[in-house]
Formats: structure tokens, C-alpha cells, sequence
């Protein structure tokens, strides 16, 4: 997303006013050529968040307690590239649960495990235009799975992970989200806790998906564990790193291990734009043009192909359960540093 130049006097600037910046340790790849100048993104990235940081429009997610009681002020920004530049402002420490942006990872390893073919043909790829815990969606549906990023589809995604037990199947999903990030990741047990005693819609889920042959393992088990992925803790750092991952072709910008399969990116990137934040994604590829995914827990991360990727963490959300702050953060930068993947200015075409 940056391109590299000697520090200017600019440069200098907002490196002492904003963000902290850690060069890159690795050159996994180099800068985009068509990548904007750092100081021109550390600059947007104040500006917006300083426009936003006031926002109280929206609210935190109730239906899951330990949500509910979030500090909402909460707010932070990260972005990686892929030659692993950081630049990070606001909570950037704070450790949320990574909630529905977990089924972007699991949907990578069910494809890793079963190719692309296999989990089109057992979960999809269609918009729901429903809730994303809609069970009028999996009745509905001609798939009834719908895609991977809604709940019914999530667990019948997670149901595909092998193992010979559960507690193998988390573990496995666990170390591919901590290869994702480059760091340990670890549960927020709390969190689970709290799911776990409160998630009887998703239980309903995975019973309707039975009686359509749409779920793969136990369906309780695969509640379980798909409810265990929900509750992994992230900051707003890993969870860019984890997009930057994506965006750069499935090789860890940090660590340089190939994580995903390269030839899996476009279905998993396709897939966000879809479906990233449920019945607000038209609207979001409207607006902004770029694959994402939200979580309730308020997370967002948005990928930039080719240059990194940008996650915003700030709890209060909008009615379709997508972060306000965050939304209005990525679209902001977004359009101002020409992301936008429809519009050719994103890969110079003035
Ligand atoms: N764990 C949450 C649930 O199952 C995830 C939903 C979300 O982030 N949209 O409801």
C-alpha cells in the first residue's frame, strides 16, 4: 500500500503525530508499484480517525452478554501491508473476539482440506438478502446453506474441517488462524463461555441443516467448534495481518509462509464482496468496492489486493450487525487512496 521512499519531512510529521510505524522486518513482496506514499495513507488514516472517533451511531451486539457490555468507545486502526509495513492508531492492544471474520479462515481451511469445487458444492457462494442468523434463510435457500460467511453456512463449513474429534478439529482451525496472523492466537474464554450458554438460534441451525443433508458432522459438535472459532481473540494488528495474508496472495507478509493456497484467494475474496457483511454487502461493494468481513464483536477487515489490508475495531454496530465506526473508517480511506477495486484508478488508470 505504500511506496517506499526516503523519509521527507512530511513523513517525519506523521510519524510523530500519528500511528506508531514498524518498517518492514521481511520483504515478503515488494511495495505495489501503484501503491500510494506512507505519509499520503498515515495522513487519511488520521483524518479519519479523528472524524469518526466521536461517532455514537450504532450499538454493541446484545444477544451475546459479554458483548453487550463492551466499552464502546473502543477504536482502532491497523493496517498491513504486504511487504509487511504497520501502521496502527487508537486501541490497538485490545483483544476482541474475532467473531464471523473467523469464517473467512475456516472457509480457507475447508478449501485447503477439500478444493475449491467440493466446498462450493457443499456450502455455496449466494447472497441470503436475510439476516445473518436467519433460519428463514436456510429454508428458503435452493442451497440452504446459502454461502460460508451466515451462520447456517459457517457451521456447515466448519463441519467439513477432518479430525478425529472435535477438540483435533478446533485445534487445527486454531494454529491455521495463528499462521493467518503470524502470532499465537488464543480463545477468549470468557467470550465462549458466554456464547456457549446463550447460542440456542445456532443450534436450531444446525438441526434445520440436518434435515437437508446440509451439515456434514454432528451438528452440536460443529456448533461447538464453530463457536469456539467465533471466540478467538485478535487485535486490530492481527486481524490486518490475517487480510494482509489474504491480499498477498496467501503468503504471510510477517512470517513469509505460504498459508493459504494461492489458487484459493479469488474464491475466498469473491466470496467476502458477496457476502462480507451480510445484507449490508451490496451496499458495501456500492460504496466502497472492496472484499471484507465483519464480526459482531466489531471487527472489520478489508482487503486490498496486491497492497494489504485495513482492520477496524470498534464495537457499537449498525442493524445488520457491521461496525459503524469501521465501515466509515475503510470507506473513508478507501476512497481517498483509490482502493476501490472496480474503478481502474486502483491500479493507476487515471
Ligand atoms: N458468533 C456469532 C454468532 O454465531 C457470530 C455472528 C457475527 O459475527 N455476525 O451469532
Amino acid at each position: 500500500m505504500f511506496a517506499n521512499r526516503a523519509p521527507s519531512k512530511s513523513i517525519l510529521a506523521a510519524m510523530l503525530i500519528a500511528a506508531s510505524f514498524t518498517p518492514a522486518l521481511l520483504s515478503a513482496q515488494k511495495a505495489s508499484p501503484v501503491a500510494p506514499r506512507r505519509a499520503l495513507v498515515e495522513s487519511v488514516v488520521r483524518e479519519a480517525y479523528d472524524k469518526f472517533k466521536t461517532d455514537t451511531n450504532g450499538k454493541n451486539a446484545d444477544y451475546i452478554p459479554y458483548l453487550a457490555q463492551a466499552d464502546s468507545k473502543l477504536f482502532g486502526i491497523a493496517i498491513v501491508t504486504t511487504d509487511n509495513q504497520v501502521l496502527t492508531l487508537g486501541d490497538v492492544n485490545y483483544s476482541f473476539s474475532i467473531q464471523s471474520i473467523s469464517k473467512v479462515f475456516t472457509l480457507a481451511l475447508a478449501m485447503e482440506e477439500l478444493g475449491p469445487d467440493k466446498v462450493f458444492e457443499k456450502v455455496g457462494s449466494e447472497p441470503t438478502g436475510r439476516p445473518f442468523n436467519s433460519p428463514l434463510a436456510v429454508v428458503d435457500m435452493p442451497s440452504h446453506t446459502g454461502n460460508p460467511f451466515v451462520n447456517a453456512g459457517a457451521i456447515a463449513t466448519t463441519s467439513l474441517i477432518s479430525g478425529k474429534d472435535a477438540n483435533e478439529k478446533w485445534n487445527k482451525i486454531l494454529e491455521f488462524y495463528s499462521k493467518a496472523a503470524g502470532e499465537k492466537l488464543k480463545l477468549i474464554d470468557e467470550v465462549y463461555k458466554s456464547e456457549a450458554a446463550t447460542n440456542t438460534g445456532n443450534k436450531a441451525l444446525s438441526y434445520l441443516l440436518a434435515k437437508y443433508d446440509r451439515i456434514y458432522a454432528d451438528p452440536f459438535e460443529s456448533v461447538d467448534v464453530y463457536t469456539k472459532q467465533c471466540s478467538v481473540g485478535v487485535n486490530a494488528a492481527q486481524l490486518a495481518r490475517m487480510g494482509a495474508t489474504l491480499a498477498n496472495n496467501g503468503i504471510n507478509p510477517a512470517t513469509g509462509e505460504q498459508v493459504v493456497k494461492r489458487e484459493n484467494i479469488p474464491e475466498i475474496l469473491s466470496t467476502m464482496v458477496v457476502a462480507g457483511l451480510y445484507d449490508g454487502s451490496g451496499g458495501w461493494a456500492w460504496h466502497v468496492g472492496l472484499p471484507a468481513k465483519s464480526g459482531v464483536g466489531g471487527g472489520i477487515v478489508a482487503i486490498v489486493p496486491g497492497k494489504g489490508a485495513i482492520a477496524v475495531f470498534a464495537p457499537p454496530l449498525d442493524e445488520a450487525g457491521n461496525s459503524v465506526k469501521a465501515q466509515k473508517v475503510i470507506d473513508y480511506v478507501a476512497e481517498r487512496l483509490n482502493y476501490n477495486l472496480f474503478s481502474p484508478a486502483s491500479v493507476g488508470l487515471k
